[in-house]
């Protein structure tokens, strides 16, 4: 089976080999080494020299901590939403009690930023921006760096959704002075789902001390002072851990611009290749992600029936439309452990398949 859909990503064996080891004490020594040896190398790839920390949780878990540790009810923020994560992210905001305003983009499109810009000069009591940088359910990729730079001018906290981004596309934590930025296990780092990474800036952290939404299992205080001894607060998962550790010694002997460069080349071929089978991009094409292509099906073919038919007759997964994309569009995932090859393969059984998915 070809599996290519946006997370979870299909992990290398060396990923599957480690998670099948014997479980340690994660309050004993060994734990310790490898939680931290994973922390520095994470911090790498987060491009940060900042705090960053691993929670047991998937993506959402990680945005939910982002929002409640940063946070207090009835705080006033500002989503950049494009798309279903978008709208997730502010969703969790105004559960935990922050009162949301939409800038209210067109999904397909990438942030307005002269909105943005517009929307953080008229109001002054907004706390935080939330944001994508990669949006999967249209398939575009945020201007991250100038909507950090916006949020900065007008002196606002930034928390970044970068679950199906970071460790793919490049987004320099620190150069770009993102104050939180998420993102989780079964997206690029080619483990399987269940644990979120977190970073925290200075900036973040004195969010946190004034946060009032209510945390426990989420608190990212303690578990920065858990990870000073080595430890997490709770019991974590040992077994993605080992996978972590292998697959982030993979990642880092390749060279985070070498597997940039490889997800914007796979992520290319993908593009033209539906292109040449006659279809269109579901997103703007310079904003057009290197992790997710989103494809609109032209009026015969049925979208539904022909991720089906992909699946039962070709070997190959690909992603639907979400909520109201449903039907719509399809989405091939490129990220984490993909090659040319695989996305040739995918666009081989996308010929042969389309025309029998007209109806
Ligand atoms: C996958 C994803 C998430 C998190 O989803 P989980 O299923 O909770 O891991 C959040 N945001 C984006 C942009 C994603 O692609």
């Amino acid at each position: 089976m070809q599996l290519r859909i946006p997370g979870p990503t299909p992990c290398p064996p060396e990923a599957l080999q480690a998670q099948g080891k014997q479980m340690i004490n994660h309050r004993g020594k060994e734990f310790g080494k490898l939680l931290n040896s994973i922390t520095e190398r994470m911090k790498k790839v987060f491009q940060t020299r900042k705090d960053v920390l691993l929670l047991t949780c998937s993506g959402t878990g990680g945005l939910e901590a982002a929002v409640v540790n940063t946070l207090s009810p009835e705080d006033r923020v500002l989503s950049t939403s494009v798309g279903v994560f978008g709208d997730r992210f502010a969703e969790i905001a105004s559960q935990y009690g922050a009162t949301v305003s939409y800038l209210g983009g067109e999904w397909g499109k990438p942030v307005d930023l002269e909105a943005l810009k517009k929307a953080l000069k008229a109001d002054n009591g907004i706390k935080a921006v939330l944001t994508t940088h990669n949006e999967t359910s249209t398939g575009i990729t945020n201007d991250i760096k100038e909507i950090s730079a916006l949020a900065r001018e007008f002196d606002k906290l930034l928390l970044v959704d970068s679950v199906s981004g970071l460790s793919c596309i490049d987004l320099p934590v620190d150069d770009w002075q993102c104050d939180v930025v998420i993102t989780a296990s079964q997206k690029g780092w080619m483990v399987p789902p269940g644990l979120a990474m977190v970073s925290m800036n200075e900036k973040a952290w004195q969010a946190y001390a004034r946060a009032k939404m209510p945390r426990y299992y989420m608190d990212l205080g303690k578990a920065k002072d858990y990870l000073e001894k080595g430890q997490n607060p709770w019991t974590p998962t040992i077994s993605l851990c080992y996978a972590l550790d292998a697959t982030m010694d993979l990642m880092l002997k390749e060279g985070l611009a070498n597997i940039f460069a490889r997800h914007a080349r796979v992520a290319q071929i993908a593009r033209d290749g539906v292109k040449s089978l006659g279809l269109s991009l579901f997103a703007q094409e310079d904003h057009a992600s290197n992790t997710v292509t989103a494809v609109k099906v032209s009026g015969k073919v049925d979208a539904l029936k022909l991720v089906n038919l992909l699946r039962e007759e070709h070997g190959v997964v690909l992603a639907g439309g979400q909520k109201n994309l449903s039907g719509k569009i399809f989405r091939i995932g490129h990220l984490g452990m993909v090659h040319e090859e695989d996305i040739k393969e995918v666009l081989e059984a996308l010929k042969e398949a389309l025309p029998e998915a007209e109806s």
